[in-house]
């Protein structure tokens, strides 16, 4: 099902992040990499967040934990913790990939962290999802033949209005 857009801002994060981490052992990682993590972040709302379309990022592949910590165990107050927060602090009823009843309780990177560690708190690529569906979908991401395996809540477009109709009559053999 669809989902509304988050209200934080993907770029304004990126910015927040690298003004956070002036005063701490990454500051130089993170200054060298600010403006390329922005390109990449704006690519990913350009592109809707396809994996056919938004490209890996190899060269940080020896720096994926300071990303990956980012979200594991942010501090209270820092930017992305505020935006985690708002992202979990949700009414849904029913898993937006599945459908199924119950309050979803995890946040599912579209593209998935380990794949794609630099938008680990991105949050146009988090939303909530069941904890089968995400089992389910782990870190897979598509391919070239179907990018779209996994519909985007935040993007892709889902049918509003019923197209099939079945009737069922007797006799039942
Ligand atoms: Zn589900």
């Amino acid at each position: 099902m669809p989902l509304p857009v988050p209200a934080a801002c993907s770029l304004q994060l990126v910015d927040d992040l690298v003004a956070e981490r002036q005063s701490g052992k990454n500051k130089l990682f993170f200054n060298g990499i600010a403006a390329e993590w922005r390109r990449r972040v704006q690519t990913y709302l350009d592109e809707r967040g396809s994996p056919a379309t938004v490209p890996t990022w190899p060269l940080i592949g020896p720096d994926k934990k300071k990303f990956l910590n980012l979200y594991a165990s942010p501090a209270d107050g820092t930017a992305q913790k505020n935006v985690l927060a708002a992202l979990r602090d949700h009414t849904l009823t029913i898993c937006p990939a599945c459908g199924e009843a119950g309050r979803p309780n995890t946040l599912d990177h579209y593209l998935p962290k380990d794949v794609y560690p630099h938008f680990c708190v991105t949050p146009h690529n988090l939303f909530p999802m069941c904890d089968a569906c995400q089992i389910e979908k782990g870190s897979k991401t598509g391919d070239v033949a179907d990018p779209r395996f996994f519909l985007h809540p935040y993007y892709d477009i889902f049918i509003g209005q019923q197209v099939l109709g079945l009737s069922i009559h007797a006799p039942y053999v």
